[in-house]
């Protein structure tokens, strides 16, 4: 009897191109609901994750492994860098020692610059005004007799502000006349301090855009944002009454940072709009708050465009699909029924625990017009504004984004 056929050998998994047939992993510097939103846009991609944070209920960890540690340990940032096919990052936090232990083992992208310059507002301010990009009057204050001379410099109303570790509208005091400017040294002095003019801004904006490896830049459209004790409410995009000059304009600022750090990846910039000009107030290098209705709202999300960037891919197009809203869940999530009744809403649960002030998720709504927009943008902040606040408390990393 003759032997039957030798079957042919199994095929290898092997990518012809070498990619690990498990699909290529992205390590991210940062667990919070950023670093889940970009997994949640890459699983789609074949992309793996693996994050390091400190918070072992970080909210990533539905996404990929968490290695939990401090963001300053290096040989944590080594671990999860190996074997990843990039490495980034989801807070601007993060110490840019720790994104260079991880270069040793994967790219990390955007270069870590980014981080340094972003994370003291002195080096920010002074980056913007070399770039030609202007910005609120400022001055640096190192101790008491440097603050009087800024307050001769900037003048009142103005806005005391800590150089490093502020976000969100912490570490900062509003001076409004000179019987402010003791308590505002007293809570803030000892830290190196920055002194802004207070702005009479109309609205504020923010711009987001994003770079390839190879250099090719794309903007979304200008987003409308609100804010409340320094924390993002609301926002809307396109923003409203924005001409084809004013949409040039906002992307020249982000693309003169790009092309300066050269900037793999999105980048936000945030901007005072004073009718007749644009202000930078300042720049986070990562995807943004602003930015969650682009999940929805735009043909290729900020996170996916952040995620092809990094990974050398093509930008997907940054359209608009009609008039998008965002509201924050801040503090608890509302009832979610009742949100999930609006037509065109789309939750966000981070599933992070509730506590007073916390991200803890979005709502975006999509509609065909502004005006529908602004309707169902309302029925949202009807739902949010009639939701108790939790009882605190219990512990977790704020994020900014
Ligand atoms: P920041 O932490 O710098 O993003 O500030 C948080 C919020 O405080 C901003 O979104 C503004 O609403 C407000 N703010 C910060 N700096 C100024 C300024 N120089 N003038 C007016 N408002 C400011």
């Amino acid at each position: 009897m003759t032997p039957p056929p030798a079957r042919p050998p199994a095929p290898t998994r092997t990518d012809p191109a070498g990619l690990d047939p498990a699909g290529p992993v992205v390590a991210v510097l940062g667990g919070g609901q950023l670093g889940r939103m970009l997994g949640l846009a890459g699983i789609p991609l074949g992309l793996n994750f693996r994050f390091l944070d400190p918070s072992p209920s970080a909210t990533a960890q539905a996404i990929g492994p968490v290695r939990v540690a401090a963001l300053e340990d290096e040989t944590a940032a080594r671990a999860v860098a190996t074997g990843a096919r990039v490495v980034t990052w989801e807070w601007e936090g993060i110490p840019a020692a720790t994104a260079r232990a991880a270069a040793a083992h994967a790219p990390v992208r955007p270069d870590p610059r980014a981080l340094e310059v972003a994370q003291d507002r002195l080096v920010e301010k002074t980056t913007f005004v070399r770039l030609g990009i202007d910005v609120p009057t400022f001055a640096a204050v190192d101790d008491q007799a440097g603050l009087r001379a800024a307050l001769d410099t900037v003048g009142l109303p103005a806005v005391l502000k800590t150089r490093r570790g502020g976000y969100d509208g912490k570490g900062q005091r509003v001076l409004r006349d000179a019987g402010d400017v003791d308590g505002a040294w007293a809570a803030l002095g000892g830290a190196p301090l920055i002194l802004e003019e207070l702005v009479p801004f109309q609205r504020e904006l923010s711009v987001l855009a994003v770079r390839g490896l190879t250099g090719e830049t794309a903007c979304y459209p200008l987003i409308e944002t609100e804010h409340g004790d320094g924390v993002l409410r609301a926002c809307r995009a396109p923003a409203p009454w924005v001409d084809e000059e004013r949409q040039e304009a906002g992307f020249a600022i982000a693309a003169r940072l790009l092309t300066e750090l050269d900037y793999v990846g999105l980048l936000t910039v945030e901007l005072f709009d004073c009718g007749d000009r644009l202000l930078a107030n300042e720049f986070a290098p990562r995807v943004h708050n602003s930015g969650h209705w682009t999940i929805e709202g735009s043909v290729t999300s900020q996170f996916e465009n952040h995620l092809r960037a990094i990974l050398g891919w093509p930008l997907g197009a940054t359209t608009g699909r009609g008039h998008s809203g965002l509201v924050n869940l801040l503090g608890a999530l509302p009832d979610r029924e009742q949100l999930l009744a609006i037509e065109d809403a789309h939750l966000h649960d981070y599933r992070k625990a509730p506590h007073p002030g916390r991200k803890v998720g979005h709502v975006t709504v999509i509609a065909d017009t502004a005006e529908g927009r602004d309707r169902r943008l309302a029925a949202v902040r009807a739902v949010v504004d009639s939701t108790p606040p939790p009882s605190p408390p219990t512990r977790g990393r704020q994020q900014s984004g």
